[in-house]
């Protein structure tokens, strides 16, 4: 087990200062063009790999160009062009209806504000806070996805398990300026090293400041049970 810094703010820069020099080029992984591929993107990517959405985006972007072909597709239509991702038939009608909204009230533009954005159908406040950072440069919050919930928890920057919960407490402690690459951080470090079944403690830059570390630890602070 390793031992944390004394506070969470010093911890948290500590992990992000580790974490920037492991992952330097750490970005998100969607691949998209403009804020409303971006958009569309990120709806998919709910409960579905970054891999898959990029694969199944390639074709459907491609094919449909601009909010006015979502909105006038046949929900079917869009649904089976979908199909290899995880709940496709709900992730199209999601798709077909923010469309129609951001034709009919924002003049076929992607909105830019939380509010305009979590009205749309399908976006959440994690969603909406991917869309302000990468489509319009807009840090608003921290992104706290599956990734982001199990190192923070593991690493003792919190203990809440609701990921608005645990939004608030990182935005108390994560330093200004990194509120978006930390989210990229953690994703990286979740991906190589800080898997959810597996993590690799003793091949991990944070192994010493880890009070999850599994070389003595007993328990799994994301999970709270014994490893
Ligand atoms: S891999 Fe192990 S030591 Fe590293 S952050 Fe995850 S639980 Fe902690």
């Amino acid at each position: 087990m390793g031992t944390p810094r004394e506070t969470r703010a010093a911890q948290a820069e500590e992990v992000v200062e580790r974490l920037e020099e492991e992952y330097p080029d750490s970005t998100i992984s969607l691949r998209y063009s403009n804020r409303l591929e971006l958009l569309i993107a990120v709806i998919l990517s709910a409960q579905c790999t970054d891999e898959r959405v990029n694969k199944e985006t390639e074709h459907l972007f491609a094919k449909y160009d601009g909010p006015e072909e979502y909105a006038v597709a046949p929900e079917e239509e869009l649904a089976e062009d979908l199909n290899s991702i995880t709940y496709y038939n709900s992730k199209a009608g999601y798709i077909k209806s923010a469309c129609e909204t951001i034709v009919e009230e924002h003049d076929g533009e992607v909105p830019d504000t939380m509010d305009e954005l979590t009205d749309l159908s399908g976006v959440g406040r994690k969603t909406a806070n991917v869309v302000l950072q990468h489509g319009h440069d807009v840090v608003e919050g921290i992104v706290v996805d599956t990734h982001v919930q199990r190192l923070t928890r593991r690493l003792g920057l919190t203990e809440e398990k609701r990921p608005e919960r645990i939004e608030e407490e990182l935005m108390e402690i994560v330093p200004d300026g990194y509120w978006q690459q930390f989210t990229h951080l953690c994703i990286d470090h979740g991906r190589a090293t800080c898997t959810a079944r597996n993590p690799d403690c003793s091949d991990c830059v944070l192994a010493d400041v880890c009070p999850s570390e599994k070389g003595d630890s007993e328990i799994d602070l994301a999970s709270g049970e014994p490893w």
